[in-house]
């Protein structure tokens, strides 16, 4: 059989660091056995949901390399989750409530200073049955609860081994609210029964929900899925990041220069594997992914880390792949030769800007000591220029001034890249050209030449 996967966002927000994960995994699950990944929107809370968070949850999944096989929109199923709905009452494993939401908290709160499990206490299980059905016919729309069996609910789980959870201890879900809308467990087990989800990864925070789906799998003639539940990404200090979600998301870290294969390689990798290390390629995360591997320990999100990750990441771009995107950046006079000089320099693809201004554009040269300056200028041999030029010009400057290492290296890429740091001036000062080159090092003695008489010291 096909292994077959989804991810189920809520399109209630933007994608967060979190769900990509969970995300990603379900992709190179897929990926690694050549299986099925299914997008599956969770949107029957109408209010909450929306068209442009789907939009931009999909737009970010792309943007990450995740590719789906198939989507679906749970509002667009709702008859499904009807038919489900009808044969669970059929059954007589959902029965209609009538508490209001003041009244559960209330009990709610009683239970809780008992010191007891607040566990939803069947109140509207004992109403009698003649009750039961003049509020039916009478009285107010009621909601409608999952009526869970007793016992111990337990599974293999990919992840976590052997669960077991007494179902005693939960309380019977809402399935259908009072406006006769779904709440998120039925739609799920629908979805997962129907579309044939073999598997089922997702974060640990369903692992509660996962009893009452097993269940309702058994109550709807369906034997549940294998499930793997991932623990939760916290960040640096333990703290979840929900708490953070703005800053967490994938678009901000888009937006502030983190690379695709970047956040995919260091999410995956995080939990298992060395996160620090890129992976090559979503193919290579794949070829060895094994989902068992994962652990239970809490996965830190480390921004320096992934900014870490992120530099070799782009240490490594294949200059094929930098070209379309430094010349939508504008860059257009960008050359393999510039990006090899370059790239090993970058945190960011956009840092890439100012090593195209030392080599194609302006910048403001440093000249601390013109004298120099200008017998570095004198000494420029002639064009072509090429990667030796470098070592010629130096080595008569340094004939010819007696300064060498630091004194001399210093000075000369200070003038010609105005910073003390930066990729090798043998690769650099070929793409500068021996024009840009005389005019940074002259600055000094044609900024004195161009300022007005008695303005000098
Ligand atoms: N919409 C749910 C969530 O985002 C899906 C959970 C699941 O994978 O079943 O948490």
């Amino acid at each position: 059989m096909t292994s077959k996967v989804r991810f189920a966002p809520s399109p209630t927000g933007l994608l967060h660091v979190g769900n990509a994960r969970t995300a990603l995994l379900n992709a190179l699950f897929a990926r690694s056995l050549g299986g099925h990944l299914l997008l599956r929107f969770d949107d029957t809370d109408l209010a909450r949901s929306s068209d442009d968070f789907a939009a931009a949850i999909a737009e970010d999944l792309r943007w990450l390399a995740v590719q789906w096989d198939s989507m679906i929109r749970q509002r667009d199923r709702l008859a499904a989750y009807g038919v489900a709905f009808a044969r669970l009452r059929e059954a007589g494993r959902v029965y209609p409530c009538w508490e209001t939401p003041e009244e559960l908290e209330y009990k709610r709160k009683r239970q809780l200073a008992r010191g007891r499990p607040p566990v939803y206490d069947r109140a509207a299980l004992r109403l009698s049955e003649p009750l039961r059905q003049q509020m039916l016919a009478t009285g107010p729309r009621p909601h409608w609860r999952f009526q869970l069996q007793q016992g111990a609910v337990g599974w293999d789980d990919l992840v976590r081994g052997r669960v077991e959870l007494e179902a005693d201890r939960m309380s019977d879900p809402v399935v259908v609210r009072a406006d006769g809308t779904f709440l998120y467990m039925l739609p799920s087990v629908v979805d997962d029964a129907d579309l044939g989800i073999t598997h089922v990864i997702r974060g640990e925070d369903h692992v509660n929900n996962t009893a009452v789906h097993i269940q309702m799998f058994e109550a709807l003639g369906h034997s549940p899925p294998t499930f793997a539940h991932v623990a939760l990404l916290t960040d640096i200090r333990g703290q979840g990041l929900s708490k953070r979600l703005g800053s967490m998301t994938v678009r901000s870290l888009r937006e502030g220069g983190i690379e695709p294969l970047a956040l995919a390689s260091y999410l995956a990798r995080l939990g298992t594997g060395d996160p620090a290390q890129a992976a090559p390629s979503l193919d290579a995360l794949a070829v060895d992914f094994d989902i068992t591997r994962y652990g239970r320990a809490t996965p830190k999100f480390d921004e320096d880390q992934l900014a870490h990750v992120n530099a070799q990441v782009l240490h490594g771009l294949a200059w094929d792949a930098a070209a379309p995107r430094l010349r939508a950046l504008g860059m257009t006079r960008a050359s393999a030769a510039f990006w090899e000089a370059v790239r090993g320099n970058l945190a960011r693809l956009e840092d890439t800007r100012l090593w195209y201004d030392v080599c194609f554009g302006e910048i403001t040269p440093t000249i601390d000591d013109p004298a120099l300056a200008e017998r570095a200028a004198r000494l420029l041999p002639p064009e072509p220029w090429d990667d030796a030029v470098w070592q010629a010009w130096t080595q008569a400057v340094r004939a010819e001034t007696g300064r060498k290492g630091k004194e001399l290296f210093m000075p000369l890429r200070l003038a010609l890249t105005g910073r003390p740091h930066g990729p090798e001036l043998r690769a650099l000062l070929p793409l500068i050209g021996r024009k840009t080159a005389e005019r940074r090092l002259r600055t000094a003695q044609s900024q004195r030449a161009a300022a007005p008489v008695g303005a000098g010291r």
